[in-house]
């Protein structure tokens, strides 16, 4: 096999992990200071406060050492106990993915899935809490990124909220870049991470738990406990005169300290629109290109990410491969059941800036063209500016 010249990309328009801010290239790069350092100890406390105020709780986050995937397997392992029934909602590859880990560890895992297009009914939700009134756990994909989909989870938590049960939500790919914080959605564990759309690095694992869920994992024989999988050992560690179960990713917390300033200081609500606007201008252009969005309704379509159906007759390899070695720009691919009929946009982080919907646009349109689908850029580019233009 030959091997191909390798050169960085001009532009990484991925849904994560993604390019990171330059301030947290910098955070990065700061002194690795041991970990029982007065000054690691005091930095690591600050951290969190700065995490727990932009995920707007009332008590403090935890963070894991491991990109997000830890985070939601180590919740699986801790919140669901033996006997319970949890409630398992698939819209997307990622939903699914979460019912995998839930059986592991519940008495039985009962889904609601629809098609990968679609989002999840809360009328559903509430019909089958109704049905069996013995689930005690509901779980949920906010932003099912391999379809660019959002779920309704504000209403699904009032749902779960009223039934008395447990939420967990997997908020990866949205917080940060749109209104979402776990006790809006009565969320129990809400899980995120630097990686998306906060522009920061992987490798950590933010946890929103409320009081009810700290209660339910103590009462859990099952739940790890000196373990990479717990999260009971890391309540207390946030104090700076309390000891950490173990090392943790020094270098990683610089990070997520750049990337947090970098989002209270711009401004939450600053971010989310720049992201949202980016994702409008997208669909917008690729729209007027002829193209088709992947969602079955533009009112589901992500702000952090534009899932765009591949036309027939064209490989998605073969288009990401010409974007990326005619432009330099790297797209994300489907993944599992959305693999091969899609092709991603990430708008998280610094790439969530209206103008990169112009750099996609072209991009994907002059990949197509390569690839003998010629499609009318300077459309795409137009009504993907208009978009920009109309908000001012
Ligand atoms: C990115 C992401 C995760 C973390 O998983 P990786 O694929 O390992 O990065 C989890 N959930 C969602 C919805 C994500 O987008």
């Amino acid at each position: 096999m030959s091997t191909p010249t390798l050169r960085d990309p001009v532009f990484t328009l991925t849904s994560g992990p993604v390019d990171a801010y330059p301030a947290v290239l910098r955070g990065l790069s700061r002194t690795i200071h041991y970990d029982y350092d007065p000054v690691f100890l005091a930095f690591y406390e600050r951290v969190n406060e700065k995490a727990q105020a932009a995920m707007r709780l009332s008590t403090p986050p935890v963070i894991l050492h491991g990109e997000p995937v830890l985070g939601l397997e180590a919740a699986a392992a801790s919140l669901i106990a033996r006997d319970d029934v949890v409630l398992n909602l698939a819209s997307g590859v990622y939903g699914k993915g979460f019912g995998f880990w839930a059986k592991r560890h519940c008495a039985e895992l009962v889904e609601i899935e629809v098609p990968y297009n679609e989002t999840i009914d809360p009328d559903a939700v509430a019909a089958m809490l109704k049905a069996r009134p013995d689930i005690r756990i509901v779980s949920v994909c906010h932003h099912d990124t391999p379809s660019g989909t959002i779920n309704p989870v504000e209403a699904i938590g009032r749902i779960v909220a009223e039934h008395g049960g447990w939420l967990i939500v997997d908020a990866v790919s949205s917080f940060g870049g749109m209104d979402v914080h776990a006790e809006d959605c009565h969320a129990d564990i809400f899980v995120t991470g630097p990686n998306k759309c906060l522009g920061g690095a992987p490798g950590l694992s933010l946890l929103g738990v409320s009081d009810r869920a700290w209660t339910k994992m103590k009462a859990n024989p099952d739940a790890p406990r000196a373990s990479m999988l717990s999260i009971l050992d890391w309540e207390q560690a946030w104090r700076r005169d309390r000891p950490f179960p173990f090392t943790p990713s020094v270098a990683e917390i610089n990070g997520l300290d750049a990337a947090l300033d970098q989002y209270l200081a711009e401004g939450p609500e600053v971010v989310w629109a720049r992201h949202a606007l980016t994702a409008r201008a997208c669909r917008a252009g690729l729209q007027a290109m002829g193209l088709a969005l992947w969602p079955a309704r533009e009112e589901i379509a992500s702000p952090t990410t534009t899932a765009v159906r591949v036309p027939d007759g064209v490989a998605d390899a073969d288009l990401r491969r010409a974007a990326r070695e005619r432009y330099g720009v790297t797209f994300s691919s489907g993944r599992g059941e959305t693999l091969g009929k899609l092709v991603r946009i990430g708008h998280m982080g610094p790439t969530a800036q209206p103008l990169y919907a112009v750099v996609a646009i072209s991009a994907l349109g002059g990949a197509l063209g390569a690839l003998g689908h010629a499609v009318d850029i300077g459309r795409g580019v137009a009504a993907a500016m208009a978009a920009i233009d109309a908000a001012g």
